[in-house]
C-alpha cells in the first residue's frame, strides 16, 4: 500500500503555521509528524476497522507528544506539543526518547462500544530489543507490527515540507483477512515470522525505496522502479472524499462541555481575571471564546444536554 498526501499535509502544516501560540514546526518536528501521519492513514487503510485510528509518541525530550487521529473514512488530524529547543539537526531520539522513556502507542477506538468496552492499544518503548534507541518511525512501527500482531512489516516513510508519503508491505496472517486487531495472534503467525520467501524478497526491494525517491516520484513510477519484476495488480487509488484528508473533530460544544467539567468555581475565576475564557484547538487551530454570559449560559443549560462526549484533545 503506498500513500503519498499533499493537499491534507501542507493543511495540516500551514495550519500549525498560523497558530500566534506555537508557529510553524520546526523541521525534525514536521518530518516526523509527516513520517507518523502517512503511517497512520496506512495503517487505518490497512484494516477494517469502524473506528478511529490513534498514533501516540510519549517523547521525553523536547517533543512531549506527536498525534495522528484517522477516522475510518480517512479523514485525520494531527498535531505536536513542543515545549522547548528542537535543534535543525535533532535525531528522532533527541526528540522523544532523550532517556530512553518515550513511548509509541497505536489505539484501536470502536466508534460503537458495548457498555464497559475499553479502546484497544499497544504500547511499544522506543528502543530494540537490545535497549537501542531506534531512529527512525518505520522501525518502530514494524517493532510494534512484529510485537503485538505477529506481523512481518516493512514500512517506509518520509516526508518534507509539501509531501507525507509511506509504502506499507505486510505479510497476510496465514489465517484469517484483518490485521492489527489483536485477535490474529496465533501460534501459526509466529511460526512463520521471517521466513517467507516471497516476503522477503518484495521487503528487501521494498527497503530499498530512498527518501527522494518517495518524496518526489508518482506511484507509478515507484512501482515500477522497486518491482519490475513481479506480477503487479494495481487497485483503483482511494479519491476525493474517500481519500484521505485533513478534517477536525473539534466543536464548539465539546469545549462547552470541557468548560462545565472545570466547574463552575474555575470558570470564575479565569472569568475575574480576563474578558473570555479562551481555548485555542491544537489540531486545527480555531479558537473558541466563551464570554461571562456564554459561561453562565454552560452552567446553566439543561444537564443532558452536557452530558458524554469527549474533549476535544
Ligand atoms: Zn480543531
Amino acid at each position: 500500500m503506498v500513500v503519498r498526501l499533499t493537499d491534507t499535509w501542507t493543511e495540516i502544516l500551514r495550519r500549525r503555521a498560523s497558530n500566534n501560540s506555537t508557529g510553524a514546526y520546526t523541521e525534525p518536528v514536521r518530518d516526523m509528524l509527516g513520517e507518523m501521519v502517512a503511517a497512520a492513514a496506512l495503517m487505518q487503510a490497512n484494516i477494517k476497522f469502524d473506528g478511529s485510528l490513534v498514533l501516540q509518541i510519549f517523547g521525553d525530550g523536547p517533543v512531549k507528544l506527536a498525534v495522528v487521529e484517522v477516522q475510518p473514512d480517512l479523514a485525520l488530524r494531527a498535531t505536536a506539543t513542543v515545549v522547548g529547543q528542537v535543534e535543525t539537526s535533532a535525531t528522532l531520539s533527541q526528540m522523544v526518547n532523550a532517556n530512553n522513556e518515550g513511548r509509541c502507542a497505536i489505539t484501536l477506538d470502536p466508534n460503537s462500544k458495548f457498555p464497559g468496552q475499553q479502546p484497544y492499544q499497544g504500547v511499544v518503548p522506543l528502543f530494540d530489543d537490545r535497549k537501542h534507541k531506534i531512529e527512525k518511525i518505520s522501525e518502530v512501527l514494524e517493532h510494534y507490527m512484529l510485537q503485538s500482531e505477529q506481523l512481518d512489516t516493512t514500512l517506509v516513510l518520509a516526508a518534507n515540507e509539501q509531501v507525507a508519503a509511506g509504502l506499507l508491505i505486510q505479510r497476510l496472517p496465514v489465517q484469517g483477512s484483518g490485521n492489527l486487531s489483536g485477535s490474529l495472534v496465533s501460534k501459526e503467525n509466529e511460526d512463520q515470522i521471517g521466513l517467507d520467501e516471497h516476503y522477503n524478497r518484495i521487503a528487501i526491494l521494498a527497503s530499498s525505496l530512498k527518501r527522494d525517491e518517495l518524496l518526489t516520484l508518482n506511484v507509478e513510477t515507484i512501482l515500477h522502479r522497486l518491482f519490475w519484476e513481479e506480477q503487479i495488480t494495481r487497485f483503483e487509488p482511494l479519491q476525493g472524499a474517500s481519500a484521505p484528508r485533513f478534517a477536525c473533530s473539534c466543536s464548539r460544544e465539546r469545549v462547552g462541555r470541557m468548560i462545565v467539567s472545570l466547574g463552575r468555581e474555575e470558570a470564575e475565576s479565569i472569568l475575574s481575571e480576563r474578558a473570555d475564557i479562551e481555548v485555542g484547538c491544537e489540531f486545527c487551530g480555531v479558537q473558541y471564546r466563551f464570554d461571562a454570559v456564554d459561561a453562565a449560559q454552560l452552567f446553566t443549560a439543561p444537564v443532558q444536554q452536557l452530558d458524554g462526549g469527549a474533549a476535544p484533545h
